[in-house]
């Protein structure tokens, strides 16, 4: 565990559920998200928290979800030092999340909270990975959703892990599950992979995705593109394999060749003729070549983020739910207590 891991818990104070909501630039949902969010939750009758994640937002993020702390027990509060991003933030979240079963919502709306309940009764049901998968993607382009399509069957075919489609992050965890994610402390965070390669039982909702409520998308296709190159990277290493089968078929159309160049100016005698071709082969192996030192350079920048061993995240400050909310007192619920805490 990393030295920013919160202080440990004491199995009496936990809450049975709690809500990890990463922030970036969020000011305009964060009133209608709590309000929704704390009637469901309220609804399920048990004590629980929310982790509100602030990622180095820009805007009035931060002194709105303090000020909800204030007046609300349930909310605790993380300030990252910096924006690191969607993943990372997500996984301050969970690194400070107590409650026996954790769930990831976005802030945006896009997930709506009324589906908790339904996760809620799958876990119950005995599943310790219960994913939203999405029915419709409203709002989206059509460039987007296909382009989303192609990088799962990328991901299906050649990847290592097995991600559910149309599945984002989502979803509700068992405390063993959340503590088995934990313990993937790598810098390049996937998280969708690394959801998939914890495994456990897991089963899918299905629930109708809706646009944003307010603000915009963080994500441009840029983005998106370097997303998909992380997870493929993370999950694949079939570019660096592709290199050696392009270069050996490479090199044996290039050998057969030199063959024929022989012969023919054994038979034919020398000729000058050729020099178009001769291009040709020099080019295609040069940007063979390129292509590949480009493959190499992506897998060997992940290994030298990876060894410098960093700590995946800052925290500025970390304002725990307060007990009263989280209910000390619930020795009934058979849930608050874990046996592994
Ligand atoms: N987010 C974050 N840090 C970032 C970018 C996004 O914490 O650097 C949060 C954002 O506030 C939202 C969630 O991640 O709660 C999903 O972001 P967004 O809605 O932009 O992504 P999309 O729904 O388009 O995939
Ligand atoms: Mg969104």
């Amino acid at each position: 565990m990393t030295p920013e891991s919160p202080p440990t818990n004491d199995a009496s104070t936990r809450p049975v559920f709690s809500v990890v909501v990463p922030m970036f630039n969020e000011a305009a949902s964060i009133l209608l998200l709590h309000a929704r969010l704390s009637a469901v939750m309220d609804s399920l009758g048990d004590p629980w928290e929310v982790v509100y994640v602030n990622d180095g937002s820009r805007d009035a993020t931060l002194p709105t979800v303090e000020a909800l702390r204030d007046r609300d027990p349930h909310v605790a509060v993380i300030n990252l030092s910096r924006n690191f991003g969607k993943e990372i933030a997500t996984t301050a979240g969970l690194d400070h999340a107590r409650g026996a079963a954790v769930i990831v919502i976005d802030a945006d709306l896009q997930d709506p909270p009324e589906v908790i309940p339904q996760l809620v009764a799958t876990w119950r049901d005995g599943f310790d990975m219960v994913y939203g998968r999405r029915r419709v993607r409203e709002g989206e382009t059509w460039l987007k959703t296909r382009t989303a399509a192609l990088f799962y069957r990328l991901m299906r075919n050649w990847g290592q892990v097995e991600l559910p489609p149309d599945t984002g992050d989502f979803r509700l965890m068992s405390r063993r599950a959340v503590d088995a994610l934990l313990k993937l402390r790598e810098q390049h965070r996937f998280m969708k992979g690394l959801f998939a390669w914890v495994g456990f039982p897991s089963k899918p909702v299905f629930y109708d995705r809706a646009p944003r409520a307010a603000g915009e998308t963080k994500w441009n296709y840029w983005k998106l593109w370097n997303l998909a190159i992380e997870g493929f990277t993370s999950y694949s290493v079939l570019p660096l394999k592709l290199a050696s089968y392009i270069g050996a078929a490479v090199a044996l159309v290039a050998a057969l060749f030199g063959v024929v160049v022989v012969v023919r100016t054994l038979v034919w005698g020398d000729s000058p003729a050729g020099y178009p071709s001769l291009l040709v082969v020099v080019l295609l192996l040069g940007g063979t070549q390129l292509i590949f030192l480009g493959v190499i350079g992506e897998y060997l920048g992940r290994v030298f983020n990876e060894t410098k061993q960093r700590p995946l995240y800052l925290v500025e400050r970390y304002l725990p739910a307060r007990p009263a909310a989280t209910g000390v007192a619930s020795p009934a619920s058979d849930h608050a207590s874990d046996p592994r805490s």
